[in-house]
C-alpha cells in the first residue's frame, strides 16, 4: 500500500537516467516501492564504453554492464522489469500500461511517482539501402554485439562511418584499431560539427596520420548492396562510391516523447519533454530526464535538448531525490561540456562556440592561444589550442573549445566550472592553479587565454579574427624570415616580414595611418608587436587571433 511517505515510483528506461533515478530514491527513501521497467534485456550498462569494447580496448563485455537487476535487486531493494516495455500512460488514473514480452501481456501498474527516462533512438534518415545487412546504428549491447559479430567475420576489413559526431568518431578510430580500412563521411564542411573549424581541423589531420579516407561536405546518398541485401559500400551525394562490407550510421539521435506526447505531457521547442527545474514536467508527478527531455542551456537561459550522459546521470539523481521525499535541488543549467579522443587528438568543448554564439545572435568575442599544455622544457610537452568565448562587455565567459594531445579535458573542466559559477575572464585571469612542470605552467593555457581576453576588454589589444579577410590591410609577420619560408600565412600574399626583435629599428618601413593587422606562430609574439606599434603611432592595430597557425588550420 503506497502512502506519501512511502511513495510507489515507477520509472522507464533503465539505463543513465533511470538507473540514478531508482538508485537515489531508494537510498533517499528506504519504503518507497521503486519499479524500474527496462524494455530492452540490459539496464544500467555503460553506453560510452561501448565503441571501446567494438574495439576491443575494453576486453571484457562483462566490464559494460555496471549494474545487473541482481544487483539493484540485492543492494537497492529495486523491482527490476527487463523486456518490460512502458506502452501508455493514464495520467487520471494514475496508472501505465506494461507490455510483457515475454508472455505478451499487458497490465496496469499503479504509480505515485512516474519518471521517464527512455532516452533517444539513433537516426536513420530513410535511405536506399538502409536495411540491408551490416548497416549499424549503435546505442546499446544488442547493437554493440551485432556490430562486433559483423567486424569479427569481415574478411575485408573495409568499414565506413557515416556523421563525425562523437560515437561516429570514436568508431573510426575503434574501428582502425581492429586493422579496418575505415572512410568517414561528413555532410558538413568539417568533421564534429559542434566545434569551430580550427578546433576540428587536427582531428582531421589526426585521422588522415591514421590511414582514414575523410570525406567533408559529403553525406550518403544510399547504401550500396549485393544480391544477397547485404551492404557492399555506400555512395556519396557527390556520386562517389565508397567500397564498404561494414557500414556505421552516426547521425545523431532523435529523443523518445512519443509515450509522452500520447499522455499530453508538453513537448518543448527543441523536441524534448519539457521540464521544470526538478524534472517535473507540466504534470507534477511525471518526472523526465536524460536525452528524451530538455535541460536548460547555461549560456543563453533556453531550453534545448543534450544528449549527455552526465546531465542524464544528475537529472536522474535530482528526479529520483524529489520523487522519493518532494524536495530535492533545483537542476544546475546544462552547458553540453563534451570530450572526444580520435587517436592521439583530443577535443572538447563546454557551453558556446563562437559559431553558435553568431548563429544565435549572441554578442561574443573569442580569442584563441597555441600554448604547451605543460612547461615547455620538460619532456612531453606539446602545443594546446584553446578557444575562450566570452560577453564583449561584461566579459562572462560563454564557452570554450580545447584540441590537443594531452590535457584537453582539465582544462574543459576548469572552464566548465567558471561557466557554471558565472565567472568573467577577469576571475579566469586570477585563477590559482595548479602547477609543476610535468602538469602545466605557471602561466596556464587558460590563464594566457584570460589574460588576452583581458587585454582586449581593457582595450590595450585588438584582434582579428583568423580566417579574416586580410586585403586592405597592411599584414605585418613578425616571425623570423626561416619560419615564414616554412609556413608562409595563408591569404596574405603582401604581409612584409619584420622579425619582432627587429621591429622597432624598422618601423619607417611601415605606414602608421594603415589599418595594421600584425601575425606571429600563435599570436604572442604578435601581441608584443601590437603592443609596440600601437605606443608608436600606430592607431588601428589588430593581433591576428592564434596566428599563422589558426589561419593555415581554416584558410
Ligand atoms: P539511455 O541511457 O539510452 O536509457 C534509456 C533506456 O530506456 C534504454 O535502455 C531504452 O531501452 C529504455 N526505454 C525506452 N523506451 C522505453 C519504454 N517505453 N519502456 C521501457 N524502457 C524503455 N555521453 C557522454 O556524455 N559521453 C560519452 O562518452 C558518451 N558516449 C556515448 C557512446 C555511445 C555509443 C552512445 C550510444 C551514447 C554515448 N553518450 C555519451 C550519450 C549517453 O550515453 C546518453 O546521453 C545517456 O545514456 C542518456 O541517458 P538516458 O537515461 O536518457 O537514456
Amino acid at each position: 500500500m503506497s502512502s506519501p511517505s512511502a511513495p510507489t515510483i515507477v520509472i522507464v528506461g533503465g539505463v543513465a537516467g533511470g538507473a540514478s533515478a531508482a538508485t537515489r530514491a531508494r537510498r533517499m527513501n528506504e519504503h518507497a516501492e521503486i519499479i524500474l521497467l527496462e524494455k530492452d534485456e540490459h539496464v544500467s550498462f555503460a553506453n560510452c564504453g561501448l565503441p571501446y569494447y567494438v574495439g576491443g580496448e575494453i576486453a571484457e563485455r562483462q566490464k559494460l554492464l555496471v549494474a545487473t537487476p541482481q544487483f539493484l535487486a540485492r543492494r537497492f531493494r529495486i523491482d527490476v522489469r527487463t523486456r518490460h516495455d512502458a506502452v501508455h500512460i493514464d495520467r487520471a488514473a494514475k496508472t501505465l500500461a506494461v507490455r510483457n514480452q515475454a508472455s505478451g501481456e499487458t497490465y496496469p501498474l499503479a504509480y505515485d511517482k512516474l519518471i521517464l527516462a527512455p532516452g533517444a533512438a539513433p537516426l536513420v534518415p530513410a535511405l536506399p539501402g538502409g536495411d540491408a545487412a551490416n548497416v549499424f546504428t549503435l546505442r546499446n549491447m544488442q547493437d554493440t554485439d551485432r556490430i562486433k559479430a559483423a567486424a569479427d567475420g569481415c574478411r575485408a576489413k573495409r568499414a565506413v562511418v557515416v556523421g563525425s559526431g562523437y560515437i561516429g568518431l570514436e568508431m573510426v578510430e575503434q574501428l582502425v584499431r581492429l586493422g579496418f580500412q575505415v572512410t568517414l563521411a561528413e555532410l558538413q564542411p568539417q568533421v564534429l560539427p559542434l566545434v569551430d573549424p580550427e578546433i576540428a581541423q587536427p582531428l582531421h589531420d589526426a585521422m588522415r596520420r591514421h590511414g582514414v579516407t575523410v570525406h567533408v561536405g559529403d553525406g550518403i546518398k544510399r547504401v550500396l548492396t549485393d544480391d544477397r541485401n547485404a551492404a557492399t559500400g555506400i555512395e556519396l551525394q557527390s556520386g562517389q562510391a565508397v567500397a564498404a562490407e561494414l557500414v556505421i550510421l552516426g547521425l545523431g539521435v532523435r529523443p523518445n516523447v512519443a509515450l509522452a506526447s500520447q499522455a499530453g505531457l508538453t513537448i518543448g521547442a527543441s523536441g524534448g519533454i519539457a521540464t521544470n527545474e526538478y524534472q517535473q514536467t507540466n504534470d507534477p508527478d511525471i518526472y523526465a530526464v536524460g536525452d528524451a527531455c530538455e535541460y536548460v542551456f547555461g549560456p543563453t537561459g533556453q531550453a534545448q535538448r543534450i544528449a549527455l550522459a552526465g546531465p542524464a546521470n544528475r537529472a536522474g539523481r535530482l528526479a529520483g531525490e524529489h520523487a522519493a521525499t518532494g524536495r530535492s535541488l533545483p537542476m544546475a543549467p546544462v552547458l553540453g561540456t563534451s570530450i572526444v579522443r580520435v587517436f592521439d587528438r583530443t577535443a572538447g568543448m563546454t557551453g558556446l562556440s563562437a559559431r553558435q554564439a553568431a548563429r544565435l545572435g549572441i554578442p561574443a568575442c573569442s580569442v584563441t592561444v597555441v600554448a604547451n599544455q605543460h612547461a615547455g622544457y620538460f619532456p612531453g610537452a606539446v602545443p594546446l589550442t584553446l578557444k575562450l568565448t566570452f560577453a564583449p562587455t561584461t566579459g562572462r565567459v560563454l564557452g570554450a573549445q580545447a584540441v590537443g594531445a594531452d590535457g584537453v579535458d582539465k582544462r574543459i573542466d576548469v572552464l566548465a566550472t567558471a561557466l557554471t559559477l558565472q565567472a568573467t575572464v577577469r576571475d579566469l585571469a586570477g585563477l590559482d592553479l595548479a602547477y609543476a612542470p610535468p602538469f602545466g605552467s605557471a602561466k596556464d593555457p587558460v590563464h594566457l587565454a584570460a589574460f588576452a581576453a583581458c587585454n582586449q576588454l581593457d582595450g590595450l589589444e585588438e584582434f582579428l579574427d583568423a580566417d579574416a579577410d586580410l586585403s586592405g590591410m597592411q599584414v605585418v609577420e613578425v616571425r623570423t624570415v626561416a619560419e615564414v619560408a616554412q609556413t608562409p600565412l595563408a591569404s596574405a600574399p603582401r604581409a612584409i616580414n619584420i622579425p619582432v626583435d627587429e621591429l622597432r629599428q624598422r618601423l619607417g618601413e611601415l605606414d602608421p595611418a594603415l589599418p595594421t593587422v600584425v601575425s606571429c606562430g600563435v599570436g604572442l609574439r604578435g601581441h608584443v608587436a601590437a603592443r609596440i606599434l600601437k605606443q608608436h603611432g600606430f592607431a588601428d592595430v589588430k593581433n591576428l587571433s592564434g596566428g599563422a597557425t589558426i589561419r593555415n588550420r581554416i584558410v
